[in-house]
């Protein structure tokens, strides 16, 4: 996410994870079908919020298109900047005065995100919380500047978790206030890519844009058809360097995956990733990655991340108190997790078919 005002354009901290190029969703108009009876859509590339962001647009002459792509660049830059957990702007004021005595009061734009955010920390019972800001910090997770190779000190990851409190229980949404405790921050790198998504879209439809894709360094959210299909995406293989299944999105949809694979380091044989449990202050094991599809791409991108914590047995509980119904959980092991509403859609590509469990979402 957002890792330094200023770092636009740079990503050295992926130089060192060569795996990490390849986004989590990859559009495959190009690579799976044959296309080429229907004109291409239009696309506008930049780097944002440490990732690649693409902006296609489909059925718009090239100068609406590449005007809206501008525009959309535009916004991503503004929200970086603002949204830095350690930068100059809103949430980097408010993480600078962690430990301090006064609470601080934040501006309007940054309450309704954090608003969203506290909503899905209390649904999600805590497991989504970008309360977590001061422990991916010690991780060395929060800036590609570091390139974390040994876990923190355990004593110290205790104390982080003991001390911590969940991002639900510390804002004070009537009054816009909040304040931190010593060493704990917020970062919204769970979250912020998907609130970015969903106001990308909304730019493209007020400008009259009807089908296009957000992309976000393979999240996104698509509204429309590509001509007379769908648009059709692909979600990486956690492990291997192809596309694991194929899903048509159409009409308004996010999909959005959270992995073991974005940002990790391996020390003594193990792995360690950027998604933190903050019940124990260390990566959850077990899963390589999820992908969540849901009408609006803040919600995928913080379920994607809940449900990653959740884990293999607790996510169906998870989802359904986060009101999403369209998951598929990769184990490390390479079991693949699906709720039936999302194994309709989806096609696997392996061969041989990886084992699928099919989980109902329970009513609650
Ligand atoms: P990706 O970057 O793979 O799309 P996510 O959307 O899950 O994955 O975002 C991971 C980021 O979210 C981490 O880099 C960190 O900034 C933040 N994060 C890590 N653990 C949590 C958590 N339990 N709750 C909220 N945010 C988290
Ligand atoms: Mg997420």
């Amino acid at each position: 996410m957002s890792r330094g005002a200023g770092l636009t354009g740079r990503r050295p901290y992926r130089h060192y994870y060569p795996a990490a190029l390849l986004t989590a969703v990859i559009l495959v108009g190009a690579g799976l079908e044959a296309c080429g009876k229907t004109p291409e859509a239009s696309r506008a590339r930049f780097q944002a919020m440490g990732t690649l962001v693409e902006v296609s647009v489909y059925g718009e002459d090239a100068a609406t298109a590449d005007a809206a792509g501008a525009e959309v660049e535009a916004l991503f830059d503004q929200l970086q900047q603002r949204w830095d957990p350690w930068g100059e702007g809103e949430l980097g004021r408010l993480n600078a005065n962690a430990g301090g005595i006064e609470p601080l009061m934040v501006d309007e734009d940054l309450a309704q995100l954090l608003d969203g955010a506290a909503a899905i920390s209390r649904d999600s019972e805590g497991l989504f919380d970008p309360a977590v800001g001061g422990l991916i910090r010690m991780w060395a997770f929060s800036s590609e500047e570091l390139v974390p190779t040994s876990p923190p000190d355990a004593e110290k990851i205790q104390q982080a978790v003991a001390a911590g409190r969940p991002l639900y229980e510390i804002w004070r949404a009537d009054t816009r206030q909040l304040l931190l405790g010593p060493g704990t921050a917020i970062d919204l790198g769970g979250f912020a890519k998907g609130v970015a998504v969903d106001m990308a879209i909304d730019l493209l439809r007020n400008k009259g844009i009807e089908n296009a894709i957000v992309n976000a360094g393979g999240d996104l959210r698509a509204i429309g058809r590509h001509g007379d299909r769908a648009w059709r995406i692909g979600v990486r293989d956690p492990r291997g360097e192809g596309v694991l299944a194929a899903i048509d999105v159409e009409g308004d949809e996010s999909v959005f995956t959270s992995g073991d694979y974005e940002r990790y380091f391996i020390f003594e044989g193990r792995r360690y990733h950027h998604i933190i449990d903050p019940r124990d202050g260390y990566p959850t094991p077990g899963v390589s990655s999820v992908t969540v599809i849901h009408q609006q791409a803040a919600v995928a991108d913080a379920a994607a991340t809940a449900l990653f914590v959740a884990g293999v047995d607790a996510w169906p509980r998870t989802a359904a108190r986060l009101g999403v119904t369209q998951v598929m959980l990769v184990e490390t092991s390479g079991t693949i997790h699906m709720s039936p509403q999302m194994e309709d859609r989806t096609w696997l590509i392996p061969d041989p078919k990886p084992e699928v469990n099919i989980q109902q979402i329970p009513a609650l």
